[in-house]
C-alpha cells in the first residue's frame, strides 16, 4: 500500500506524530488540514512548520487520486466520477442527489472477487484493496469537485467492502470524524454481500455506522446462482446473523433486492422473502435491475408495482429505490472501469 499520511486515522496520526517527534497536537492539527480544511498541498497548512511539512511530503504523496472523467446525468442529477490511483489503476465513485440529501456511492476495491452473475464489476475480477485514504479521498475530491457537502456516504461501488475490512473501517471513521469530514455515522451505511464472520465482527465495532445486506433471492437455490458466496454462506446462516446483528446492536438491517425480469420477481419469491424477513427488525430496498450487456433483464413498470403489491400489510418497511444514474452507467451493479487509463 502506498505509504500517505491520508491513510492515517486520527489515532493514528497522533502516534505517527509521535513516532517523528512532534507533539500528538500537531498530528491532530495535520488531520484537519487534511480531512476537514481539505487542502491539497502542505503549502496551505499555515500553522504547520516547513520542516514538518518536509516530513509529511517525505512520508508520500497527500493526494491519491486524480480526477479521470466526469459525466452528468441531466436527468436526475447523479454524477460519475473515473478516478485513477497512482498506481494507474482506475476506479468509480457516484454522486445521488435526492430529497436535500447528497449521497456518495464509493468503491472499496479495483474490481471484486465476489463474482455476482448480475453485477458488472464482477467482470473485472479483482486487482486490488483500495487504502483508507484512497476511499476517503473519493469523498473529498467530490466535495472539492461540486462545492457541495456530502451527506451520506454508502460502501456499495465497485468491490466488497468486507473483503477490505480494516481499510473501510478506518475510512468509516475519518469520515465520521469530527475534525474529519463529520459525517454522521448513522448517515454512512456498509453493504456487504454477505460474509459472515465480518457481519459478526461488526455487530460489535463501537460505531453507530449501519448495515445493509444485498440479499437478491430468499432460497438458496436461487441465490446461488446469483451470489457465488451462498454456497459458501448458506442463507439460513446468512439471516441467523442479521438477526444476531440487530438483537446485538438494537438497530434495524437494511435488506437490498435487486428485482431481476423472470428470476426473482414472482409471488412465490414475495411469499418466501416475506417469511424470511418477518423475525428480523429491518427494511428493504427493492432496486429494480439496471440492464446493461447481461442475459438478465428489468421487469416492466407493472410487474414491479405488482411485486410491490405483494408486501402490502408486512412488519417491515419496503421501499422501491430506482437508483440513480442509469444514462451514465452509474446505478447499482453497473460500476465498470472502461476507460483505460495511460
Ligand atoms: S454486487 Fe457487489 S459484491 Fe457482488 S460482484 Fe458486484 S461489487 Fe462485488
Amino acid at each position: 500500500m502506498m505509504n500517505s499520511i491520508k491513510n492515517l486515522t486520527y489515532d493514528e496520526m497522533q502516534k505517527w506524530a509521535l513516532q517523528k517527534g512532534l507533539k500528538p497536537f500537531v498530528g491532530r492539527q495535520i488531520f484537519e488540514w487534511v480531512f476537514s480544511k481539505n487542502v491539497e498541498s502542505t503549502d496551505s497548512m499555515r500553522n504547520i512548520a516547513k520542516n514538518v511539512r518536509n516530513i509529511i511530503e517525505k512520508e508520500g504523496p497527500l493526494s491519491l487520486l486524480e480526477l479521470k472523467k466526469h459525466e452528468v446525468n441531466e436527468g436526475d442529477g447523479t454524477e460519475k466520477f473515473l478516478f485513477s490511483c497512482l498506481d494507474g489503476n482506475a476506479l468509480e465513485s457516484v454522486l445521488i442527489r435526492s430529497a436535500g440529501r447528497n449521497t456518495v456511492c464509493v468503491s472499496s476495491q479495483i474490481g471484486c472477487a465476489m463474482g455476482c452473475t448480475f453485477c458488472r464489476t464482477a467482470d473485472m475480477g479483482i486487482l486490488r484493496d483500495l487504502s483508507s485514504g484512497e476511499i476517503v479521498e473519493q469523498v473529498i475530491q467530490i466535495t472539492r469537485l461540486t462545492h457541495e457537502r456530502v451527506t451520506n456516504v454508502v460502501f456499495m461501488g465497485m468491490g466488497e467492502p468486507f473483503n477490505n475490512y480494516q481499510e473501510v473501517i478506518k475510512a468509516a471513521t475519518v469520515l465520521n470524524h469530527e475534525k474529519g469530514l463529520n459525517i454522521g455515522a448513522r448517515h454512512i451505511t456498509i453493504s456487504t454481500a454477505g460474509i459472515v464472520p465480518r457481519v459478526r465482527e461488526f455487530s460489535h465495532l463501537p460505531y453507530q455506522f449501519k448495515l445493509a445486506i444485498s440479499l437478491n433471492a430468499a432460497n438458496d437455490e436461487k441465490r446461488n446462482e446469483l451470489m457465488p458466496i451462498n454456497r459458501r454462506y448458506s442463507l439460513s446462516e446468512l439471516l441467523k446473523t442479521a438477526k444476531y446483528y440487530t438483537d446485538v446492536t438494537n438497530k434495524l438491517i437494511t435488506f437490498e433486492y435487486v428485482l431481476i425480469d423472470g428470476v426473482n420477481n414472482t409471488q412465490k419469491d414475495a411469499q418466501e422473502l416475506i417469511k424470511q424477513l418477518s423475525h428480523i427488525p429491518s427494511k428493504l430496498n427493492i432496486i429494480p435491475f439496471n440492464e446493461i450487456d447481461s442475459k438478465f433483464q428489468r421487469p416492466g413498470e407493472r410487474d414491479i408495482s405488482t411485486f410491490l403489491s405483494y408486501f402490502e400489510g408486512v412488519n417491515f418497511a419496503v421501499t422501491l429505490r430506482n437508483s440513480g444514474g442509469k444514462g451514465i452507467q452509474a446505478a447499482c451493479g453497473q460500476l465498470y472501469h472502461e476507460v483505460l487509463l495511460s
